[in-house]
């Protein structure tokens, strides 16, 4: 048996005991969990440092911050999402009490990326531990110094046959993909989302997809540009623009486009000062290879902000493409990376005729005062989750979940969405003994029956 059957055998072993059914006992958990992190919590932000030149502020901000607030909604709402959940029982089935009863999967794995290492491996394994579930972990290989402190937070935390870390790259990944999970939830790319959704078939394994795409932010005339551009400049720039829900390009109304782009370079001065390569709060691109893709994407005739680089210490200043048409080749593909184009558009139809060109978008944002248009755009577009006038702050709720829909993902997670999502919701019928109605049983009666169904309908 390999090394990783063989921890997937203990934590099968573990789960069968019921030690992960008490809920008092995972609410314990995850608050030795938040302690834990606590006490790293300088070594989560050096790692982070070291990893993507994220400063202290949004390492917590962005990271840390969140993972304690999942943690704290948790312990605070737990125990709640774990009871029986009482429904209405139809008088058809007259005398019983209707109840869902949230159980967990069992043996769970989680694969993450590495553009925010430490939340997006550490939120999911939460939502699935007050879940009930043992979770092996295989974070990114790109971001390993994350990698590392969260392993050696998690074996001071848990036992492997509760949780186990598991370093390595796609081939590790590859080799966890063949053993028999009981759910699989994977962050990351399209491309590698099929590759997982493929390995679940043969065995039936659920699995949640969270994934990534091209998000449009609209910005129209009604907007108030001042402040779109200051909350466009801290949501795109913010990791260096490796944020899945980023605005990945924006569609800003033909009249307002000039005094709009003004802002925006007002802005990216404010934040990131006049030399953003020198600021040292401003992050940097994760690697070599990554860094020459995104160069790749930047069109020099194009660029009114920005454009300027640093490949020795991965850094790329914010940069904005003008006049930008669908078949540059950054609206290729997901930019992921610092590199904000601008499409205009006169009309509406034409600005959702653009993002109805490109795959189904993981966030959308629209910067407008014109209720009319919101609400239409809000329910004709198809896409994930989103703000109206803001962007990305969305995910930072553990009161709504969070995912992808069509080609950015499938199911969702954060809060009470999350313990669900790791969780087999039971039906159960729990019929009295005292009285047992005939008209189910032969010889039927007809009529009686349907009057039953017709009173229950009503
Ligand atoms: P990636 O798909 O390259 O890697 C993600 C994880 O999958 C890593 O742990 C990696 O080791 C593993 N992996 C790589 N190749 C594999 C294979 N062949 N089989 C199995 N596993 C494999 O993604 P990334 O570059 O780390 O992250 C960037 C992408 O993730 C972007 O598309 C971004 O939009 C998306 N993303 C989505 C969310 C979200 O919440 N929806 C969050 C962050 C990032």
């Amino acid at each position: 048996m390999s090394d990783l059957n063989l921890i997937l055998e203990k934590q099968r072993t573990y789960f069968k005991t019921g030690s992960t059914l008490d809920i008092k006992e995972r609410i314990k958990k995850l608050k030795k969990l938040y302690q834990i992190i606590d006490k790293y919590e300088e070594e989560i932000s050096a790692a982070l440092k070291t990893d993507l030149g994220k400063c202290q502020f949004e390492s917590y901000m962005s990271e840390i911050g969140l993972v304690k607030s999942e943690i704290t909604y948790f312990i605070k709402h737990g125990r709640s999402f774990a009871k029986k959940r009482r429904v209405h029982t139809p008088l058809s089935q007259f005398y019983s009490k209707s109840y869902v009863l949230p159980s967990p999967f069992g043996n769970t794995l989680i694969i993450s990326p590495w553009n925010y290492p430490f939340l997006l491996s550490i939120e999911p394994l939460v939502d699935a531990l007050i879940a009930g579930n043992t979770v092996i972990l295989k974070p990114s290989e790109y971001s390993p110094n994350t990698s590392a402190i969260i392993k050696k937070i998690i074996a001071e935390t848990f036992s492997p046959d509760e949780v186990e870390v598991v370093l390595g790259d796609a081939s590790v990944a590859t080799e966890l993909l063949n053993l028999k999970f009981d759910f699989i939830f994977f962050t990351g790319s399209q491309n590698v989302g099929q590759i997982v959704l493929k390995s679940t078939v043969n065995n039936l394994i659920p699995c949640v997809l969270e994934l990534g795409g091209k998000s449009p932010c609209i910005i129209d005339k009604t907007a108030n540009l001042k402040l779109a551009a200051r909350r466009i400049v801290f949501g795109k720039f913010l990791n260096c623009g490796q944020t899945c829900v980023a605005p990945d390009y924006l569609l800003c109304q033909e009249d307002i486009r000039n005094e709009f782009v003004t802002y925006l370079k007002e802005e990216v001065i404010k934040q990131f000062s006049p030399e953003p390569l020198k600021n040292k709060d401003y992050g940097k691109i994760i690697s070599l290879k990554h860094f020459k893709r995104l160069l790749n994407l930047i069109d020099e005739k194009k660029v009114i902000i920005g454009g300027s680089y640093d490949e020795e210490t991965l850094k790329i200043e914010p940069t904005v493409l003008q006049d930008v048409t669908l078949e540059d080749k950054v609206m290729q593909e997901e930019i992921f990376g610092p590199i904000l184009p601008i499409i205009t558009f006169k009309t509406y139809d034409e600005a959702f005729d653009i993002i109805s060109k490109h795959p189904t978008p993981l966030a959308f944002y629209i910067f407008s005062n014109d209720k009319k248009i919101i609400d239409h755009a809000l329910s004709h577009v198809s896409f994930g989750g989103g703000c109206v006038n803001d962007v990305v702050i969305h995910l930072a709720n553990s009161e709504m979940g969070f995912g992808g829909v069509g080609t950015s993902g499938m199911g969702s997670y954060h809060g009470k969405t999350g313990f669900d999502t790791f969780s087999h919701l039971k039906s159960i019928v729990d019929k009295k003994q005292i009285i047992d109605l005939p008209m189910r049983y032969q010889p039927y009666k007809s009529n009686l029956f349907k009057k039953l169904i017709r009173t229950s309908l009503h």
